[in-house]
């Protein structure tokens, strides 16, 4: 079955017409993870799988929101219900740090790190006290420092179980790093580009297909031909066809294998 693992129809964006997204949804007989990244998203996330056949959610403080609310653990474990399949998006975001609302222009690099940080490792606690899998969001941005990395260091010290690197832009000798540790590689929309998509392509040619995950991030990060556009779950068939093309293998196996892929990571 074909299944976007990380989409947000929770989003504003869907406001006009989510219905309608949904509905071509069903019609392709696909499954859809909605990630909250605040927990009013969080919360619309769940109530869009108790309402939606083959839908599913994850709850989460996105690392770019850790200065826009107060990550409340008691009303995140209180949402989670058995359509909850995952905790996140969690982790660390070092190219949004200046354009958090709120105060965090005022703040220190190394302090929104620390609130990140933090943030993340109660994200890591929630997780393991409900037995779920865990989605990372990473970005680059800052000189020298490696989000991917600094995700995976505390993966590790944490003794994290089930996780997933979601839309991973890193390079391949991190790619490896995270595959070796038994963790899920999520590839998006960026993979189908023409341009800067180089590095990215690499690391689905040399990643098993056992340990990559297809996503949307919708609404963003429409895959070609819809690139600029609005993106949403059925693109995620896009996805597929180019790492099927990379790996010079059917799109059928692609999609099958990363539905295995994603029933064992969410438990599904
Ligand atoms: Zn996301």
């Amino acid at each position: 079955m074909l299944i976007d693992t990380h989409a947000h129809l929770n989003f504003e964006d869907y406001n006009i017409d989510r219905e309608k997204v949904i509905k071509r949804c069903q019609i392709k007989e696909m499954a859809v993870i909605n990630v909250g990244a605040q927990l009013e998203t969080s919360m619309l996330a769940v109530r869009l799988a108790e309402n939606h056949h083959n839908m599913y959610a994850a709850v989460g403080l996105h690392p770019i929101h850790v200065f826009d609310e107060e990550f409340d653990y008691y009303d995140f474990r209180a949402i989670i219900n058995n359509k909850v399949v995952a905790v996140g998006e969690t982790g660390f975001d070092y190219y949004h740090l200046t354009f958090n609302r709120g105060c965090a222009q005022e703040l220190l690099t190394s302090e929104v790190i620390a609130e990140q940080k933090r943030v993340f490792l109660e994200h890591i606690r929630l997780a393991k006290e409900k037995d779920l899998a865990l989605i990372c969001h990473g970005r680059n941005g800052l000189e020298k420092r490696n989000a991917y990395n600094d995700i995976l260091e505390i993966l590790v010290a944490e003794k994290v179980e089930r996780a997933v690197i979601h839309c991973f832009g890193g390079d391949v000798a991190t790619a490896r790093e995270i595959v070796k540790r038994g963790y899920y590689l999520g590839i998006d929309g960026p993979v189908t580009f023409t341009k800067k998509a180089e590095e990215l392509q690499r690391v689905v040619k040399e990643m098993p297909l056992d340990h990559l995950l297809i996503e949307t991030d919708c609404p963003f990060l429409a895959p070609e031909p819809h690139r600029g556009k609005r993106n949403e779950p059925i693109y995620v068939e896009y996805v597929a066809e180019k790492i099927a093309e990379l790996k010079g293998i059917s799109k059928a196996e692609v999609i099958e294998q990363t539905w295995q892929n994603a029933k064992y990571l969410f438990r599904l």
